[in-house]
Formats: structure tokens, C-alpha cells, sequence
């Protein structure tokens, strides 16, 4: 079975959907959120690794409504992020950009290589999207800073930081584009 693999932790596997639906009942009738603007109140959008340990608002102090959460495995800045990024800038008025990475992500170490020749040889397709595995997380948010330097998408570059989120301690690193 070519499924094997992903079915490992199926044996413990229980959905969740009746217990979400059934706390958005209670979430929707102490609702208080509806005055919100489409705008975010901070003018900030964060791009950050979909981990599930990175409780975003939490890390940064932010409410609901002050801020974009673009997120996918890596936070890597791919051109749907980009995409994401310049609709917040030039329809919503965004024009500060923080970056968060992770220790301990997913997609670190992980060959791209073997996962892409992985999926060929069990699908018969190789996948035409970048895995976007690393070594090491900062070079991996420095790597992520240069493409929002390069592209001409993405506006208000003075306001750009990249952070690496350590999932143990709970605390940012910064990284900076001059340190290696
Ligand atoms: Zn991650």
C-alpha cells in the first residue's frame, strides 16, 4: 500500500470537526469583533512558518485585527506569498513586513532531493514546486529577507525584520542580513 507511510498515526487518529464546530457556536454568540476594518491597525503583515507551536498573536502581543498572518511550511517567501504581500501593501495599506522562522521546523535537514525522487518513484509525478527544505534557519530567513529585497512587488523594504522563533524558550532572535 502506497499509503502506508502517511497512515502511520491513523490508529489514533480521531477527527476534530464536531468539537470546532461546537466551540464557533459559543465563539459566535459572545462575538464582539464585527466592528473590525479590513485594514490591519498596525499597518503590519507577518510572514511565518505554519508550526503548529507558533501561536502567532501570542508571540507578538498582537489582537485580533492589527495585523496579516501569511503563512506556509517555512515561511518561505514563494510567489503566492509575494502575491498575498502585495495586495496587503497596496490595497490594505500594510507597510511593515516581520519574518518568522523556527527552530526544530519540519523542513529542516530534509533533503529536497530525496523527497522530490520519493514522490516520483511512489506517484509517477515529480512535483514542479520548490520543497524549500534548509540547514540552518537564519540563513534560511536571511535567504527569505533577500527575495523581499529583490522583488518589486513588495514595497517599504526599511521596514523588514526576520526573526528566528526558538519553539523551546519561546523567545526571537533577530537576524540580521549582514551576518554571514
Ligand atoms: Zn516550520
Amino acid at each position: 500500500m502506497t499509503n502506508d507511510r502517511a497512515n502511520d498515526h491513523g490508529a489514533k487518529f480521531k477527527p476534530s470537526m464536531q468539537e470546532l464546530l461546537s466551540y464557533n457556536r459559543s465563539y459566535a454568540n459572545d462575538f464582539d469583533a464585527g466592528h473590525l476594518d479590513t485594514t490591519p491597525l498596525r499597518n503590519l503583515a507577518v510572514v511565518a512558518c505554519m508550526d503548529s507551536r507558533m501561536d502567532i498573536f501570542k508571540i507578538l502581543g498582537l489582537d485580533n485585527g492589527e495585523a496579516h498572518i501569511i503563512r506556509n511550511a517555512g515561511g518561505v517567501i514563494t510567489d503566492d506569498v509575494i502575491r498575498s504581500l502585495c495586495l496587503s501593501q497596496r490595497a490594505l495599506d500594510t507597510r511593515e513586513i516581520v519574518l518568522l522562522h523556527h527552530t526544530k521546523c519540519g523542513l529542516h535537514n530534509l533533503s529536497e532531493d530525496k523527497f522530490k525522487a520519493d514522490l516520483e518513484s511512489e506517484l509517477g509525478i515529480k512535483p514542479w514546486w520548490a520543497l524549500e527544505s534548509f540547514m540552518d534557519p537564519f540563513a534560511d530567513v536571511r535567504q527569505s529577507m533577500q527575495r523581499l529585497f529583490a522583488t518589486p512587488f513588495v514595497a517599504h523594504k526599511e521596514h523588514i525584520r526576520g526573526f528566528v522563533y526558538d519553539v523551546t524558550t519561546g523567545a526571537l532572535d533577530e537576524v540580521t542580513i549582514s551576518d554571514d
